[in-house]
């Protein structure tokens, strides 16, 4: 079993290889955990990491294989045309197209996930932000964006940057009638914000359904916000969901 790289104080690596081997254990475990959470919908679904030196590629998973069968040394590098320069396997265009841009029109995002998770693409089709209503919600509170519209599966660089520009410097965006995406300063940022976003989506759900759901008043909201939103309180709040599907299913590692 090989062994797992451990996150170093500071997030300074003792070289671009040992960082890279960091990011692609990380990623296969996000999608491990996605497949558990029951995020795939057939092919659809792409989480990716910039690579540490060349900083226009990214590593993504390869085009239709099943996220719970996903080991880092399955996952493909894509270079900014969105060639695969490493793998040999195919790439999702709509991964590319919206990853690329995302990953251009932010250079603060190491990694940015998306998927057609159920509770997410409920929500998405009311066209609206997501409400105040519980603690863990307030992660997104004024740090998520809608993307008001929806012109079929994206394989269009330009439909790319609609999507970079509606996330703009938020944590997340809605895209309407179709899923949630995600980014972060690390994978375990985003892949995190990725499942409570889902969770937080079902939640809105279940408490409209209910009734009508108080709201959490917006200075308090905000001052959540700095509790449970930061990129550390992401990273950290990944752990042990790492820990737990490593010891699981190791073999996601090699
Ligand atoms: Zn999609």
């Amino acid at each position: 079993m090989p062994e797992v790289v451990q996150y170093p104080k500071g997030g300074v690596f003792d070289s671009p290889e040992e960082d890279r081997t960091y990011r692609k254990q990380r990623l296969a475990a996000a999608f491990r955990l996605f497949s558990k959470f029951g995020f795939d919908e057939g092919v659809a679904g792409h989480i990716t990491a910039r690579d540490p030196e060349r900083l226009d590629h990214f590593w993504v998973n390869p085009f239709a294989m099943h996220f719970g069968q996903i080991r880092a040394s399955d996952l493909i590098l894509v270079n900014h045309h969105g060639e695969v320069v490493e793998g040999g396997k195919p790439v999702n265009t709509a991964a590319f197209v919206i990853h690329s841009q995302i990953h251009a029109a932010r250079p603060d995002v190491m990694a940015a996930a998306h998927s057609h998770s159920i509770y997410g693409k409920s929500w998405s089709a009311m066209g609206r932000l997501l409400d105040p209503i519980t603690q863990d919600v307030c992660a997104f509170y004024e740090d998520h964006a809608v993307f008001d519209d929806y012109t079929g599966v994206v394989l269009d660089l330009e439909e790319g940057k609609r999507i970079a520009h509606a996330l703009a410097d938020n944590k997340a965006a809605i895209l309407r009638n179709h899923g949630l995406l995600t980014v972060g300063h690390t994978v375990d940022e985003a892949a995190w914000w990725f499942i409570t976003m889902e969770r937080s989506c079902q939640a809105q759900l279940l408490a409209a359904s209910a009734g009508t759901p108080v709201l959490i008043d917006p200075a308090m909201a905000r001052t959540t916000a700095g509790q449970v939103g930061s990129h550390l309180a992401g990273w950290f709040s990944f752990q042990p969901l790492f820990d737990r599907i490593v010891r699981e299913q190791p073999d996601l590692l090699d």
